[in-house]
């Protein structure tokens, strides 16, 4: 699996396999077919609720802790001094682990700095080999990695080619930290996946529009996390290595920009409120 190199010179698999919203009775399973599969790099949060049957698909692949790289993230009521140990704890715990590769503050909500303190001290202590934030925009993340040691290698932020984000790119890589893209597919939303651009391009090189969609990530450097309950869609989001966008392509998929988020928004204050009162919020509405 091609690599990436992080800001404290870690090497990161740049393709990782998503797991948010794989039922917890469905995780085991999924997880156990991408290993299967060759991935080599998962993404969880202990908001996704499935870190436990994540662990025990790790521990039944016979892998070798070092061959297989885990990412996971602090839910927002964990984000204080003495709530980060406790979240951390609870997830190495539950994905039976004595060290995450790469832990994420999930939302710019709450304590950052003071759980930022205590993940500098598990990752001196080296029981994080990375630390990153997700959804940080570019004013906040600035003002994170100017008052802050340590910086963040990643920032996990929504891009896809309705949302492409290239000025957070921007903003990000010349504070030296790496963006990642979650909701590569747009979570499928708009017809993605019959959008006839990105099928176009597709046909030249026998791949499919998720196929297209993740290289036109990865030419432009960003590491991808894509999600599939399928083995075939897992099998197909992994084949990605063997063909390159040309600068006719990634000029076609840039005139996809929408230039909004289709998601959750960290500059909308009542999606702000929903996230910290523990809602779901889909299509920009909360969900009990
Ligand atoms: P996504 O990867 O954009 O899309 C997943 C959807 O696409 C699922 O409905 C899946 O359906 C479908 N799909 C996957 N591969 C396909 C293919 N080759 N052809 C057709 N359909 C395909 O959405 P996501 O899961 O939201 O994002 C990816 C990962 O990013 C997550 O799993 C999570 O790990 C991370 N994430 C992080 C944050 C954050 O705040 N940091 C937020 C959201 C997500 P099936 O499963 O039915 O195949």
């Amino acid at each position: 699996m091609q690599t990436i190199t992080l800001n404290n010179g870690l090497q990161m698999p740049i393709l990782g396999y998503g797991t948010f919203q794989i039922e917890p009775k469905e995780t085991q399973k999924c997880v156990e077919e991408a290993l299967e599969l060759g991935y080599r790099h998962i993404d969880t949060a202990a908001a996704y609720q499935n870190e436990s049957e994540l662990g025990a698909a790790l521990k039944s692949s016979g892998l070798k802790r070092e061959e297989i790289f885990i990412t996971t993230k602090l839910w927002v009521n964990d984000v204080s001094e003495e709530g980060a140990k406790k979240g951390f704890e609870n997830s190495l715990k539950n994905l039976g682990l004595d060290y995450i590769d790469l832990y994420l503050i999930h939302m710019p909500y709450n304590d950052i700095y003071g759980a930022w303190r205590t993940l500098s001290k598990l990752y001196k202590e080296g029981k994080i080999k990375a630390l990153g934030v997700s959804n940080f925009l570019p004013d906040r993340i600035t003002d994170f990695c100017l008052h802050n040691q340590i910086r963040p290698a990643i920032n996990q932020i929504e891009i896809h080619p309705f949302y492409q984000n290239t000025y957070a790119q921007s903003i990000n890589e010349n504070l030296d930290v790496k963006v990642m893209s979650w909701a590569s597919f747009a979570e499928g939303k708009n017809k993605i996946f019959s959008n006839e651009i990105l099928k176009n391009i597709g046909k030249k090189y026998g791949k499919s529009p998720a196929q297209v969609i993740l290289r036109w990530l990865l030419e432009r450097g960003i590491p991808v996390i894509p999600k599939s309950v399928r083995k075939e869609k897992m099998r197909e989001n992994v084949n990605i290595f063997d063909f390159n966008l040309d600068s006719n392509d990634m000029a076609k998929i840039a005139c996809l920009e929408q230039n909004k988020s289709y998601f959750v928004m960290p500059n909308n204050p009542q999606h702000t409120q929903w996230i910290i009162q523990g809602k779901k919020i889909i299509d920009g509405k909360a969900v009990e």
